[in-house]
């Protein structure tokens, strides 16, 4: 593995904690968004011959049992237990990995490792906007098969001022191209991002992006202002409101009841949301705002998951 790059640790989509994680890149290409920890952070990626060593060794493992010593253990750790079915690559954009590289490293993993069904990956709209319709039909062959694309929020006026460096038609754009490609797309937005001021429209605009999308999933989670990020700055210096968890729940309810998809499952899961609430849109729409609404009349905070217990 080349000395200069960094392992980074696991950041994942909830529903990828049974994957293996395999490093193409550490950091993020978009480093720009206020809120985010990659924010600053150096983009680095790893040579085809170091991921291509990582995969033989897991599939040696897997084979065998054996674990070679010029091997990191954190390999072997991620490796044990894993059931073979799902890899997801890291880090903050993985996608953005030269074409015929990523290529390579997918044919590679397909030949060595041919039981896995599908590969994931955190993809920014820039990344799918930069692949041609082509590529991404070659990638989605060699099971490249979901992208989870953070939109964050739907408000033009938001995403300037978070430094998402994309805006709301250029997100759809990027997202109809995955959905085309035949890759399932996973979209994620964050509740309190346009903070109190903003609320509202966040919340509206999001839904109609949301919508035009039309995501085979999407989650939500809950802006965590996060020390050393220039949003945390902002908040400190009097510059940014946030909403409260109330609020939170409020602007949850809006999207949900402002959205119309053809069929999407809609999650608040994260460890980052005070209430939890899940569902296939349309079908659970009328439940999951009875939920929301419910606890939001009760006022009771008992009801929220205290913020010592939220995550990242
Ligand atoms: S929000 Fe996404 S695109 Fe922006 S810095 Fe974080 S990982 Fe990169």
């Amino acid at each position: 593995m080349s000395v200069q790059f960094n392992r980074p640790d696991i950041i994942r989509p909830p529903s990828e904690w049974k994957s293996y994680f395999l490093p193409l890149t550490s950091g993020c290409s978009n480093n720009t968004c206020t809120f985010c920890g990659y924010y600053g952070s150096k983009l680095n990626t790893i040579g085809v011959d170091d991921i291509k060593r990582e995969i033989d060794a897991v599939a040696l493992y897997r084979q065998s049992g054996i674990c070679l010593a010029a091997i990191s253990p954190v390999v072997y750790a991620v490796a044990h237990g894993w059931d073979g079915k799902r890899v997801f690559l890291q880090d903050g954009d993985a996608l953005v990995y030269p074409f015929a590289k990523l290529g390579e490293v997918l044919h590679y993993l397909n030949e060595k490792l041919p039981y896995v069904e599908r590969v994931g990956t955190y993809a920014t709209p820039q990344d799918i906007l930069r692949k041609s319709p082509n590529e991404l039909d070659e990638l989605r062959r060699l099971k490249l098969g979901i992208f989870y694309m953070g939109m964050e929020s739907g408000d033009d006026e938001v995403l300037q001022k978070v430094g998402k460096g994309v805006n709301r038609y250029q997100i759809v754009e990027a997202g109809g191209k995955a959905r085309e490609a035949g890759i399932t797309l996973s979209v994620t937005v964050i509740l309190g991002l346009g903070g109190v001021d903003g609320s509202e429209k966040h919340a509206l605009e999001t839904a109609t992006v949301l919508t035009a999308i039309d995501p085979d999933y999407v989650g939500a989670l809950t802006l965590t202002l996060i020390p050393g990020t220039p949003l945390y700055e902002q908040w400190k210096q009097g510059n940014f409101n946030p909403i409260s968890p109330f609020q939170s729940l409020e602007e949850l309810k809006k999207i949900i009841e402002n959205t119309s998809f053809s069929d999407c499952f809609f999650s608040s899961m994260h460890a980052s949301n005070y209430l939890s609430v899940r569902g296939k849109l349309p079908r659970d729409k009328e439940k999951m705002v009875g939920e929301l609404g419910h606890v939001m009349a009760s006022g009771d905070p008992s009801l929220l998951r205290p913020e010592f217990l939220r995550g990242l």
